[in-house]
């Protein structure tokens, strides 16, 4: 075994990671990479087909962003926060903020003009957490707030983000250290109750037959809780598709109509876009699918309007899930994507109602206790300012555009084969159900580790992604090209062949 690899195995804990399993054969030791490909130590290449767990946006060595790094390096890599003003995190917030109002969500909702910075995808949450509690108990709104979250959520793994999450598989060991969060229908197609459709070879929302019951579930939990006096202190939301419960996207006009019932239920809003952020869900107002569905979707008046929906303004596209139904949070949490892939950042948008809570004289101690040594890392925020030039371009947004179309192209593929279930794209990202038959939807045992064994098979073949039970994840850098696309998808059919094509 090389060096470096057996380092590892006599060294490194690695997350959400069997480690019996690991330490019993070598793993891939990555060196170096460039665009959409991996290296590793002994020389062999792979398209990076998740983005590096969700983060990388223009490819890896991406010439603007490491020369941001450069520049920033030739002045300073850190300071506090505590006390200290610096020159990236000053200029990225106002860039932040702008982009929070770009696509003209304003008229629905509150300015989100204030940006807390922490370093990844849970701090974010906490601090959003934080935030909303503290609100909901200095307005009178509730003395003991409680939140309200989707089913299968993921939020983070700090102890106030796990609270947040419903994936008992992670959460359930922790129970003890916890608070209660209550746990909503999210719209689930391909696996609803409710949807009477026969399966099809097509993404479940697009022939989906339903009443919209899982709003009428929100709307009744919504209701429940106010009656008690005590209206929901936040509704948390992932917009437009949830990662982590399975890659599990909201049919069009969801969001839009979720977020309304909450807000007017009296629930402050926090959008999750840890992973949905700076352009994963494509470009244009529609971020789910677009064509009108048939039956049973007019009832209660639930369609989105399109009179709701802002035109855009800036060449390079929406950049935020939200965007795209017309929805503006309370609180906005951004991490994975903000520096392009780069490094660890996180920010917590929030409004000038959430801001003004925490503002009076020293005594009153008002102020937000809160916050992290590497708090608004120059480095950090250079590179995320060197990202947003990239996504704000009129070639990025065209570049998005056209690699969200050659996505959909090749996944069409996949259909032929009968242990594919439902093949979901949102953007930029995709979910691929693996079923022992279509035509019944059984899932395979998680014992049975499918969605492993196929990404197993798929690495062997030169790809690299994660899967989420039986669900394969790819999320292509935004710089992949049209034969890494093929070459990704490829893997994925011949993969699910070899691995599943008999008997699984
Ligand atoms: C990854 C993720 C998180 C947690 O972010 P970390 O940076 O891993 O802490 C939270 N929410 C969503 C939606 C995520 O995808």
């Amino acid at each position: 075994m090389m060096d470096l690899a057996r380092l590892d195995r006599e060294y490194v804990w690695h997350p959400f990671t069997q480690m019996r399993e690991w330490m019993g054969r070598e793993p891939i030791v990555i060196v170096s990479g460039r665009g959409a490909r991996l290296r590793d130590a002994r020389g062999r290449e792979y398209l990076d087909a998740n983005a590096s767990i969700w983060t990388n946006l223009h490819g890896h060595r991406h010439p603007a962003l490491d020369r941001a790094v450069q520049r920033q390096l030739g002045k300073i890599a850190h300071v506090s926060a505590l006390g200290l003003a610096n020159e990236p995190a000053s200029r990225l917030a106002e860039r932040l903020v702008r982009m929070a109002h770009e696509h003209g969500a304003t008229e629905i909702g509150p300015e989100l003009g204030r940006v807390f910075y922490s370093d990844d995808g849970s701090t974010a949450l906490e601090v959003a957490l934080k935030l909303a509690y503290e609100v909901a108990r200095r307005t009178g709104r509730s003395p003991r707030p409680r939140f309200l979250s989707l089913q299968g959520a993921y939020h983070g793994d700090t102890v106030g983000a796990v609270s947040l999450g419903h994936i008992d598989l992670f959460h359930r060991a922790y129970r003890g250290l916890l608070f209660r969060s209550d746990a909503v229908m999210a719209p689930y197609c391909y696996r609803c109750p409710y949807n009477r459709a026969k399966p099809e070879r097509m993404d479940a929302r697009e022939y989906r037959r339903c009443a919209w019951e899982c709003l009428g579930q929100v709307e009744r939990q919504l209701t429940r809780q106010r009656r008690k006096g005590h209206p929901y202190a936040a509704f948390v939301f992932e917009p437009l598709i949830q990662g982590a419960a399975g890659m599990i996207p909201q049919p069009p006009g969801w969001l839009r109509q979720a977020t309304d019932l909450a807000r007017s239920h009296g629930a402050l809003l926090i959008a999750d876009e840890v992973m949905t952020g700076f352009g994963r869900t494509g470009c244009g107002n529609q971020g789910a699918t677009e064509p009108a569905l048939a039956d049973g979707r007019g009832q209660r008046g639930r369609e989105a309007s399109p009179a709701t929906v802002s035109p855009q303004t800036a060449v390079g596209g929406r950049l935020l899930a939200c965007q795209a139904e017309g929805v503006q949070p309370d609180l906005l949490c951004l991490a994975k994507g903000l520096t392009g892939g780069y490094l660890p950042l996180a920010a917590t948008l929030t409004t000038p109602e959430v801001f003004g809570a925490f503002l009076g004289d020293y005594s009153e101690f008002k102020t937000f206790f809160h916050g992290h040594s590497y708090t608004a890392n120059p480095l950090g925020a250079s590179v995320a300012l060197a990202s947003l030039d990239l996504l704000e371009s009129a070639g990025s947004c065209r570049a998005r555009t056209r690699l969200e179309a050659v996505l959909r192209q090749e996944l069409r593929t996949l259909w032929t084969l009968p242990q594919v279930g439902d093949v979901r794209q949102v953007g930029l990202v995709t979910g691929i159900e693996l079923v022992r038959d279509w035509r019944t939807r059984e899932p395979f045992p998680l014992e049975l580790r499918a969605g492993t064994r196929v990404c197993e098979a798929m690495a062997r073949r030169g790809v690299l992604t994660r899967p989420i039970g039986n669900v394969v994840v790819l999320m292509p850098p935004y710089c992949m090209t049209t034969n890494e696309v093929r070459r990704m998808v490829a893997a994925l059919r011949q993969a699910v062949r070899s691995t599943l094509g008999r008997r699984a």
